[in-house]
């Protein structure tokens, strides 16, 4: 019998992979299934971005580059926070990961252990608490509300921290809500964040160029006082629809930089190089198939919380921002999971059961709105007849 480390015992998982590895054998067995699971644009990646890859290769790159990146793209990520948030970063503090996903692991097993306190958002990404379980941190989930439009409250958050907690995590625009956080809000953190110096603050900022109704996506960069201790998640996959090319980057401060680095070079040894060319082209090149996608989704939401409110006993708030969609189905008197699963079994239509994102899932389901407009439609038709049938 082989022994594995304990943090085996409890590491997690993300659901969403489940339901689409089923969606796909339901399809193949001939059912008609609207995929409404997983959190990826169904949009193909831009032309020029794809050929900066395929020039690339024939270019001859097909060796190692540094760990952390090429430094092109890496000067490409730092000018391209110049132009969005307005703050000079150094390129020696960027570290290019195969995927968003993997700062987050890098940041998690930086800061968890035994003893240590690791607040995170539920409902949330699934990963941070698995991560967090995994390393015997203890996971401290700060409730994110529906009554609150999803945004994450920065008195509520302060309220849960201590002298254990060594890393916070943000995630707005966020998953699986929609939600995102004002700008007095995350003003109101950073003030209270000054009395816990020692504290490091991961944001999950992937969806930062997703906001709707004007609504503006207020980055944690932003804030000098805790630049310091800042890590920032953010990536290619969505954005540029390039969730299978693994392609993302974090800038570290520069008391952590060294370990970033140091664990890219343990872990992957440096992202494919092909992949690091064709990121440097979505930075650098047009950025109107990117904006394109962001009007569609726009219209997409409209369709979905309109649908989705004129449905027997649910109810769904606006999300201003990512593509999902996390309607309350309390008053159906279905669990979450249980009406997921029916819908996909019975109604041909994957989506996700909010505990699949935390204790505070209970009650919701997650919709994501990046499938066409049409399907969209057809798969509330048939949430409305399952509804109607089995309520
Ligand atoms: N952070 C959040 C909040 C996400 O929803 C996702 C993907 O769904 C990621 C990070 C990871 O993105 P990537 O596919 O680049 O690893």
């Amino acid at each position: 019998m082989l022994k594995t480390i304990a943090g085996f015992d409890r590491i997690g998982e993300e659901n969403a992979f489940a339901v689409l590895a089923r969606a796909t054998q339901l399809a193949s067995e001939g059912r008609d299934i609207i995929n409404l699971g997983i959190g990826q644009p169904d949009f193909q990646t831009p032309g020029h971005i794809v050929e900066a890859a395929v020039k690339a290769l024939r270019d001859g790159h097909h060796g190692y580059t540094p760990a952390t990146g090429i430094l092109p793209l890496r000067e490409a990520v730092s000018a391209d926070l110049h132009k969005r948030i307005g703050v000079d970063t150094n390129p020696d503090n960027i570290v290019i990961v195969p995927g968003g996903k993997v700062t987050m692991f890098m940041a998690i097993l930086m800061f968890g252990e035994p003893g240590a306190e690791i607040l995170y958002p539920d409902p949330g990404f699934p990963i941070y608490r698995s991560m967090i379980e995994f390393t015997g941190a203890t996971p401290i989930p700060v409730p994110i509300r529906e009554e609150n439009d999803f945004a994450f409250s920065a008195e509520e958050t302060l309220s849960l921290l201590t002298d254990k907690t060594r890393l916070l995590i943000l995630n707005s625009p966020a998953n699986p809500t929609g939600g995102v956080t004002p700008r007095a809000e995350i003003e109101k953190l950073v003030k209270g964040l000054e009395a816990f110096p020692d504290l490091a603050i991961m944001s999950d900022e992937i969806y930062a160029q997703m906001t709707y109704d004007g609504m503006e996506h207020v980055s944690l960069l932003g804030f000098e006082e805790i630049r310091d201790r800042l890590i920032l998640l953010d990536g290619w996959s969505k954005t540029y629809a390039m969730t299978g090319w693994r392609m993302g980057y974090s800038l570290w401060p520069d008391q952590l930089i060294d370990k970033a680095r140091k664990l890219a070079v343990n872990a992957w040894s440096c992202v494919n190089a092909p992949a690091q060319f064709a990121g440097l082209a979505a930075l650098t090149g047009p950025q109107d198939e990117a904006r394109a996608m962001v009007a569609e989704f726009d219209k997409r939401r409209k369709v979905v919380v309109d649908g989705l409110n004129a449905l027997p006993n649910i109810s769904c708030r606006t999300p201003l921002g990512a593509f999902y969609a996390f309607p309350n189905i309390k008053a159906t008197g279905w669990k979450a999971k249980k009406l997921a699963s029916a819908l996909l079994e019975d109604a041909g239509v994957a989506v996700i059961g909010g505990p699949d994102f935390g204790i505070l899932g209970e009650g919701y389901i997650r919709l994501s709105y990046a499938n066409s407009t049409e399907n969209i439609q057809r798969a509330l038709k048939r949430m409305e007849d399952f509804l109607t049938q089995n309520s």
